[in-house]
């Protein structure tokens, strides 16, 4: 075994699931059963080819988690090897992930806003469903997706955005979205994901236009034209 192999968890394939452009995978693996995981979280998982001399990481959010078994959301765009990995993956399949971690996770606040795209809609789907009753229902969402067959089972109060062929990076549709909503005059918690530019521009909005303190506003890039596998 190579030194940091050691440092994943060996997980099996347990399902895939095919929404839309979304898969929905299950990932068993005993060590799970005791592990941490907050929702919003994250797993690291190798999806270069088996027995590779180097690991080749790409990020997904932890969908929902039961016992030894996790749930991703994988989106397949494009030819990068996490979607193609996300596109092939096939029950029985071994794979190594990292335990969850991350600070994305949602704060103490009157009330939460979530905004970003389809990627970023996985972790949102988790955090809304980690919060208590009341903290749901006075929630809000701002979700940018390519079509309907994008849209996660989120719960709470979402605005679906749909931008058909446009790129979701730097996406003005997503911030003239949240522009209009109607918000309380207090500032909540803003949780912004996705594409690094826009998660930029969404920020820049909240904290200008609407004068909301920096910290309200907690942000968390996913992806970027040109870069492969951020974190
Ligand atoms: C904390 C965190 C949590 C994440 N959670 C999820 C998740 O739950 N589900 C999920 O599907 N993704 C998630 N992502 C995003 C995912 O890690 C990236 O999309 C990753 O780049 C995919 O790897 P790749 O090998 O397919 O593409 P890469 O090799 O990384 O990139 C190749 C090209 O594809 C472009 N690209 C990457 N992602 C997208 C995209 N979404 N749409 C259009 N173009 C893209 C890149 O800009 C680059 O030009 C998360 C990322 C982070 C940092």
């Amino acid at each position: 075994m190579r030194l940091w192999e050691m440092l994943f968890v060996k997980a099996t394939v347990a399902e895939v699931q095919r929404a839309g452009r979304f898969r929905r995978v299950r990932l068993q693996a005993e060590a799970l059963r005791n592990a941490e995981w907050r929702p919003g979280q994250q797993v690291r998982i190798d999806v270069g080819a088996p027995g590779a001399l180097a690991p080749l990481l790409r990020t997904y959010s932890v969908w929902d988690r039961d016992g030894d078994t996790i749930e991703l959301q994988g989106l397949v765009h494009g030819d990068g090897p996490g979607a193609r990995w996300m596109g092939e993956a096939e029950a029985g399949q071994a794979v190594l992930i990292s335990k969850p971690k991350g600070d994305f996770v949602t704060r103490p606040a009157g009330y939460h806003l979530f905004v970003g795209e389809e990627t970023a809609s996985v972790a949102f789907g988790a955090m809304l469903r980690g919060l208590p009753e009341a903290e749901r229902a006075a929630s809000r969402a701002v979700v940018e997706i390519a079509g309907p067959e994008d849209k996660l089972a989120l719960g709470g109060d979402v605005t679906w955005v749909e931008r058909g062929g446009e790129s979701a990076a730097a996406s003005e549709g997503l911030v003239d979205a949240v522009r209009t909503l109607a918000l309380p005059d207090e500032p909540g918690q803003a949780y912004v994901a996705g594409e690094a530019r826009t998660v930029q521009a969404v920020k820049q909005h909240l904290i200008r236009d609407r004068g909301w303190p920096r910290k309200a506003v907690l942000t968390k890039p996913f992806w970027t034209p040109g870069k492969r596998g951020m974190e």
